[in-house]
């Protein structure tokens, strides 16, 4: 029996037997630790999409975006900074020896790295493969002697760059981004690793942790201090699953809990006191997500229940009080941070990319720890929307911020000064067929829908194929085929996710909730039999005996839905967003007459329909119907004319050239005028 079931907190939550064999978080290679999380996700690497969604998107991530950050790496001289180090440390004369933009620039490099090895994992390619091994030469070649990689301080020693501080790490609680720089080298060089069986980055990766473990702890002859940025949290936690080095694990666990335990903290950095006690969403949200998201490897790994205990209140409190219609987080532009509780500006929303990153990978971690849908109805949310929005379509230009308004100064760019964003992408959306399947045991959990192959081994070691035949998220439709390779005694079972949206329920706790009457049921048949629709967190369990070629029919009604925000919430009062499946909407300049989308009022009479038009935005679904167009005259008074418009899905906007954009439309006159 594993000892992870010992943990009382986890008796309770998972029954008997609900653990499932061992495979490291994300990744594809069989990494045993003696416990983890009682639910797996299946690797990005058995399921294959074929859908015209997703595939796409990610093809355009190997092809183009995956190259271009690269390219961008070296015009902006985060290449060039191993280079000077390397030629520091072999002793040559390096007459530019100013610091580099951010002392986090290394981890750009190491980011775009980690996407690239996952699209190895999927697609050989010789070409990209021997760049990466120069990449790493490069990296190995700057790494000073005793392990530590941090390029602006090995440069210039003496001068690194101001927020690194004089001293080694001294600066990190603030500013340095030391710990940083290595959290994102640990899971690029596990990635790395785990796509081609190559050891030249983890031997780098190891040589920095091993200093770590010698120079952070609780010893009166190591440092105590908590990581400033976090992400060093969940590196070393799967560096620990990759080596099975159990200080990797201790270390992550230090670092979590040394965090708070002195005065001087602050909320900004989630410090103010040990992350055990908090119960709130607090401070940059990209840190923040990072955090709780380490918090959840380190419960996994170690049984330890009260950080599970501490992210399910933050969560309440994020989920509840805190989170965008699109999945966003870190509503204050100042400081990237959580805003108070109902602080939701749509103009100024912070809702910075890798927030959103951080968004999915937190959700998937709790959804793992728990086996509960409403973890993945936060997920989708944010994959679909507010994660999503952080690319072009083409796959070029990047999103820092992603407001939910604009007056038209908002545009995506080819890359940034602090370029976290684009690296966090290019390194998320290969890994994004993962989080389609996940299984506990003999049961295997059905969490997102697109038209796909899989094949997923349960903990009998048996594997069943499953192929999903849908046009989600332009339809609801989905007809899923099994396929047990195995004889006799077939019974398992499939959990099937019904989303919150298509039962009346936008995101779990309230925040939002639909506002039209629409209720139409979802309809489930296996083999043409109709099953009824009982969920169980969020899943109807379908438990049987499957033979090849059973087929699960799921009808999910994609109906224009109407949402509304908590009155708590000023920013949407007197508003209306439109949602339809997992797609929420906004109106963009070049769909209404004027382009003038915050004169739009759409009262709650109006009718709109839907359809997709192949030929927008790389083929989209579609809302239209007519709304107001509100003006003032020269004597101060309103006057409103019926004019059409269309909404498009908010992740589509901003590929059309400069202009306004609402997610949030006015349903009243009075909202129209509001500042
Ligand atoms: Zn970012």
């Amino acid at each position: 029996m594993c000892v992870f079931m010992d943990a009382p907190f986890f008796r309770r939550h998972f029954p008997a037997g609900a653990l499932a064999v061992i495979f490291s978080l994300n990744s594809f290679a069989a990494g045993p630790a003696p416990r983890d999380y009682p639910v797996q996700p299946v690797p990005f690497t058995a399921v294959h999409l074929d859908d015209a969604f997703w595939a796409p998107r990610l093809e355009t991530n190997r092809a183009v975006t995956i190259p271009h950050a690269f390219g961008q790496c070296q015009a902006s001289g985060r290449m060039d900074n191993f280079e000077r180090a390397a030629a520091v440390l072999r002793g040559e004369n390096v007459e530019n020896r100013k610091p580099p933009g951010f002392p986090f620039d290394d981890s750009d490099v190491y980011k775009v790295l980690e996407g690239a090895s996952y699209a190895l994992a999927v697609r050989p390619d010789p070409k990209m493969s021997a760049y990466l091994d120069s990449l790493i030469a490069r990296f190995a070649a700057a790494q000073e002697p005793d392990g530590y990689l941090y390029t602006t301080r090995t440069i210039d020693p003496a001068h690194p760059h101001p927020w690194a501080g004089t001293n080694r790490w001294v600066n990190d609680p603030d500013s340095s981004h030391e710990l940083y720089n290595a959290g994102h080298l640990f899971e690029a060089a596990a990635a790395h690793y785990q796509a081609t069986g190559k050891t030249n980055l983890l031997n780098v990766a190891i040589r920095e942790a091993d200093l770590l473990c010698q120079t952070f702890g609780p010893d009166t002859n190591q440092l105590h201090l908590w990581p400033g940025h976090e992400i060093v949290e969940m590196g070393l936690a799967r560096l620990y699953r990759v080596t099975g080095s159990q200080r990797y694990l201790d270390l992550a666990k230090y670092f979590i809990d040394v965090r708070g335990s002195r005065p001087g903290g602050d909320d900004y950095h989630q410090s103010r006191i040990p992350p055990v006690d908090q119960t709130e969403a607090v401070g940059h949200a990209v840190r923040a997500g990072y955090l709780y998201s380490g918090m959840a490897d380190v419960a996994a790994l170690t049984g330890d229940p009260r950080y599970v205990h501490a992210i399910d209140a933050i969560w309440e409190n994020a989920v509840g009080k805190k989170l965008y219609l699109t999945g966003g987080i870190g509503a204050r532009a100042q400081d990237e941070a959580f805003g108070d509780d109902y602080e939701l500006p749509n103009l100024t929303a912070c809702n910075e990319t890798c927030a959103a990153v951080a968004n999915v990978f937190w959700n998937e971690r709790l959804f793992l720890l728990h086996g509960d849908a409403r973890y993945v109805d936060v997920l989708e949310r944010t994959l679909y929307n507010g994660l999503l929005s952080g690319v072009s379509l083409d796959g070029t230009k990047f999103f820092y911020p992603n407001p939910l308004e604009s007056e038209g100064s908002h545009q995506r760019s080819p890359w940034f000064g602090c370029a976290c964003c684009p690296g966090n992408l290019t390194r998320f959306l290969p890994s994004l067929p993962g989080y389609l399947y996940a299984r506990s045991g003999d049961t295997l959990y059905v969490n997102l829908y697109a038209d796909s192959t899989a094949s997923v081994k349960l903990e009998s070691g048996r594997t069943v194929k499953i192929t999903q035949e849908t046009r989600y998220p332009w339809n609801g439709t989905v007809k899923m085929t099994v396929q047990p390779d195995w004889q006799r005694n077939k019974k398992f079972t499939i959990k099937v996710r019904i989303p919150g949206w298509a039962r009346n329920e936008p995101v779990p706790g309230g925040l939002y909730k639909f506002c039209d009457a629409l209720n139409e049921p979802v309809a489930l048949t296996v083999n043409g039999e109709d099953v009824p629709v009982r969920l169980d967190k969020g899943y109807v369990s379908l438990d049987r005996s499957w033979k090849s070629g059973d087929v699960i029919e799921l009808d999910l009604p994609m109906l224009i839905r109407r949402v509304a925000a908590s009155e708590n919430v000023p920013a949407d009062r007197g508003r209306v967003a439109l949602q339809r499946g997992p797609i929420v909407f906004c109106v963009e300049w070049p769909d209404t007459p004027k382009g003038q989308v915050h004169k739009l009022l759409l009262p709650d009479e109006q009718p709109v329909t839907t359809r997709f038009d192949p030929a927008l935005l790389n083929g989209v679904q579609v809302i239209e119907g007519k709304g107001y167009n509100v003006a003032t005259n020269e004597f101060g008074k309103n006057f409103k004319r019926l004019q059409d418009f269309k909404a498009i899905p908010y992740f589509a906007w901003a590929n059309r050239g400069p202009g306004e954009m609402i997610v949030w439309i006015a349903k009243s006159e009075k909202s129209v005028n509001a500042p």
